[in-house]
């Protein structure tokens, strides 16, 4: 892919032209495990499937592109994507993470502690994270905006405090994706994505990313990634493919229809807050009256009470009870992670239709 094609071009162009056999427009699907050597001592570039498929070969270019890295992996789920970035970190590391995380990533930087595998300290504002940005620091891990109150982090500035400190910069770049944040262009070491949001976008594939440009790093993450396996599979890869070719219009829909039901919740009177950083499908907002939050969920016809998010259609979610259950009640409220906010996805539908159903339930 040439380098300097625009990121509309790239998405709406994702994996075609590449089966130089058929000419076949999009990507083929290969299922086979395994491929034939031309001869002894020779390969077609394809081996084992765990090691290299055609499917996600072709997925994983277009993964980079998007990201401006020179290298991507795809992995079998988000989760997979985080395991594999830290197993290239050398036992005892420690970790500066920001304090709002997916509750997923939480519940396993938690286990990792508690094992004594990893070392790990959070930081609740990026004036707490550079404070505690010490040459004492190995990794810094990053979500930005944050999982759910919805902060912003300046990659760039803590990047560079980072390197200035000998860290390696890892960001979850899954709320954003590349249509509005570049971590790597920022001076991020390794961006990674839970792909199963916005970059597959239709709620039906379990996928993640990681990308790099450091030469190095990937030689590591893909020695990792082939020996253990948590690679994604063809018909995932060919199902993330095509999400990937409606990013830039649907990103593009989810912030316009955001901005609209924004602009309603601060003005609805059921509603104390409203957590919005300006672009981007993820809104949360904390109610007044804590007490209605299950009729609210229950009355609500368009949006869809379940967990996860970036798909067309729009989620509503309950992070205290949902993503973020496994964190510690004291823990959540210390950071303002209560338990009146609620989180939406806001997917591509008519924005009014929207407004109309949180309206009808807020105010029931
Ligand atoms: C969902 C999510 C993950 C985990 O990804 P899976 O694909 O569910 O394994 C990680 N980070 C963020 C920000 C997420 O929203």
């Amino acid at each position: 892919m040439s380098e300097n094609l625009k990121l509309n071009t790239i998405l709406a162009q994702a994996g075609i032209k590449n089966d130089k056999t058929t000419g076949a427009l999009t990507t083929p699907l290969h299922f086979a495990t395994t491929y034939q050597h031309p001869e002894f001592g020779q390969s077609t570039g394809y081996d084992y499937t765990r090691t290299k498929n055609p499917t996600r070969a072709s997925l994983e270019e277009t993964l980079a592109a998007i990201e401006s890295a020179d290298y991507a992996l795809a992995t079998s789920s988000g989760m997979s994507a985080i395991v594999l970035a830290f197993s290239i970190f050398p036992a005892g590391s420690k970790v500066l993470a920001v304090r709002d995380l997916y509750g997923g990533s939480f519940r396993w930087f938690n286990q990792l502690e508690q094992e004594g595998r990893f070392h790990f300290s959070y930081a609740r504002s990026e004036e707490e994270l550079l404070t505690e940005l010490t040459d004492q620091v190995d990794v810094v891990y990053i979500e930005t905006p944050t999982n759910p109150l919805m902060v912003e982090f300046d990659i760039a500035r803590i990047a560079k405090a980072a390197h200035e400190n000998g860290a390696t910069v890892v960001v979850d770049n899954t709320f954003y994706s590349p249509i509005y944040q570049r971590p790597l262009e920022d001076g991020a070491d390794i961006v990674l994505h839970s792909a199963t949001k916005y970059l597959g976008g239709h709620n039906d594939v379990l996928a993640g990313a990681i990308m790099t440009s450091d030469a190095k790093i990937y030689e590591k993450l893909f020695y990792q990634l082939n020996t253990t396996g948590a690679v994604l599979s063809p018909f995932d890869s060919y199902m993330l493919l095509r999400g990937l070719k409606t990013l830039s219009l649907r990103m593009e829909r989810s912030t316009q229809n955001a901005l609209a039901v924004v602009e309603f919740l601060k003005k609805s009177a059921a509603v104390k807050e409203v957590l919005y950083p300006g672009k981007g499908g993820m809104i949360s907002f904390k109610v007044v009256d804590e007490s209605k939050i299950p009729d609210l969920l229950n009355n609500l016809k368009i949006f869809t009470f379940a967990e996860s998010l970036g798909g067309v259609e729009s989620l509503i979610t309950y992070p205290a009870t949902q993503t973020h259950a496994d964190i510690p009640v004291e823990v959540r409220h210390s950071y303002g992670l209560t338990d009146d906010l609620l989180r939406l996805s806001i997917g591509i539908e008519d924005s009014r239709d929207l407004v109309t159903d949180l309206q009808s339930a807020l105010e029931a």
